[in-house]
């Protein structure tokens, strides 16, 4: 059996090494000089966000033998509205660490395969590999190539301008910020690599690469961050709705796939269980859409949480924040296995009645 898989990304590398199982030597095409990320950062596992499953990471061993070592644990994730705080203590997932280093996700991946053939240096499109190959996995990390067979259907978008920021930080927070002003309806968030040096950015909703420009400046003047600035980047956030995620011999996967959800455009779980079952779909000739069913219906979920998170304002924020932070709520959202994605979009019309 000949797969190609174009992208050297989380999706397409876990994909690899679940057809390296079955003996399978695909060939990865990878655009860039190298495995990794252009620009670094420290993206999140947080715990919430795939209830039942209470740690993703444990998850991703005991299922698809995939072992990722991460940067530091969750301990503390600190919310600020424009007018309320609200600090939350407990087991609440893990950073990883995104960059061209050995401890980047994709290279802790790669670092596994034993017999995968990686063309660096090669950006391809599935046209030129067709009569090649028996299977194509589009592993691109963006819909394009989706988009381009029609099979995909927008749900956000949104501009996101992220910088490498220097200070004292404690290595186990996570701190996020909503507030319109600044971020629409997206977010902002700081994620430590060390207690010196951190990740920090905002996703702001429906803007565009000059509006996020402006947001950046409102959000470190509205909260009066004055870190030292050492590396700066600006990127487009996109996710919306795949179906099929399998035309012909081509299986979309990772964000290709729609793996990234509509909230907090979070994708790292999805991709590698995407990537894991596209290999088990054609090996064991089972219906990928059956596969990934779960993730399918969690991004739904999502959507439905973002559409009623559009429409509500910075007074509902601050009460949603202030709400949090109470004990019964906070036991609900992060100590119980609760999928509160599910139930957040109703939660979230009661508080804009
Ligand atoms: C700044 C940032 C922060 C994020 N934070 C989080 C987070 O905190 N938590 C979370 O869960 N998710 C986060 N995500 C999302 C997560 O990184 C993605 O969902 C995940 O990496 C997608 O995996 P993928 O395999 O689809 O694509 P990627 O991992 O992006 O890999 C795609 C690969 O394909 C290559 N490629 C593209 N086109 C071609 C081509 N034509 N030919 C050959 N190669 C090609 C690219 O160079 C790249 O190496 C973040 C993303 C970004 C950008």
């Amino acid at each position: 059996m000949k797969v190609a898989i174009i992208g050297a990304g989380v999706s397409g590398l876990s994909c690899a090494h679940e057809l390296e199982k079955s003996g399978i030597r695909a060939v990865i095409y990878e655009r860039n000089s190298f495995i990794g990320e252009q620009m670094p950062h420290v993206a999140s596992f947080l715990a919430i966000t795939h209830r039942p499953i209470k740690n993703q990471l444990k998850y991703l061993h005991q299922r698809f033998d995939i072992d990722i070592k991460p940067l530091n644990t969750i301990n503390t994730l600190i919310h600020h509205s424009p007018n309320k705080t609200s600090t939350i203590k407990g087991n609440l997932g893990y950073f990883v660490e995104r960059g061209k280093g050995p401890n980047d996700l994709k290279n802790q991946i790669f670092a596994t395969l034993k017999n995968t053939e990686i063309r660096l240096n090669e950006s391809v499109h599935f046209n030129a590999l067709e009569n090649q190959f028996d299977y194509i996995m589009i592993g691109a990390g963006d819909p394009a190539m989706t988009d381009e067979l029609g099979c995909f259907e927008e749900w956000f978008q949104g501009y996101e301008r992220g910088a490498i920021v220097l200070g004292d930080f404690d290595v186990n927070t996570q701190i996020m910020w909503i507030n319109k002003d600044y971020c629409k309806h997206g977010y902002a968030f700081l994620a430590p690599f060390n207690n010196k040096r951190a990740f920090m950015t905002v996703v702001a909703s429906s803007a565009n690469k000059k509006e996020v420009e402006h947001y950046w400046e409102e959000f470190l003047s509205a909260e009066n961050i004055q870190y030292d600035i050492v590396e700066e980047f600006k990127l487009q956030h996109l996710a919306g709705n795949v179906y099929p995620h399998q035309t012909e011999n081509k299986y979309f996967i990772g964000n290709a796939g729609g793996a990234i959800d509509s909230f907090l455009g979070f994708g790292q779980v999805n991709s590698i269980v995407m990537g894991v079952m596209a290999a088990r779909a054609i090996v064991q000739g089972v219906d990928y859409e059956t596969l990934i069913a779960d993730i399918v219906k969690r991004n739904k979920q999502f959507y439905e949480f973002r559409k009623a998170f559009n429409s509500i304002d910075n007074k509902d924020y601050d009460k949603i924040i202030a709400s949090i932070g109470l004990p019964g709520i906070k036991q609900v959202l992060y100590k119980l296995p609760t999928n509160i994605i599910k139930y957040g979009s109703k939660i979230l019309r009661k508080i804009e009645k």
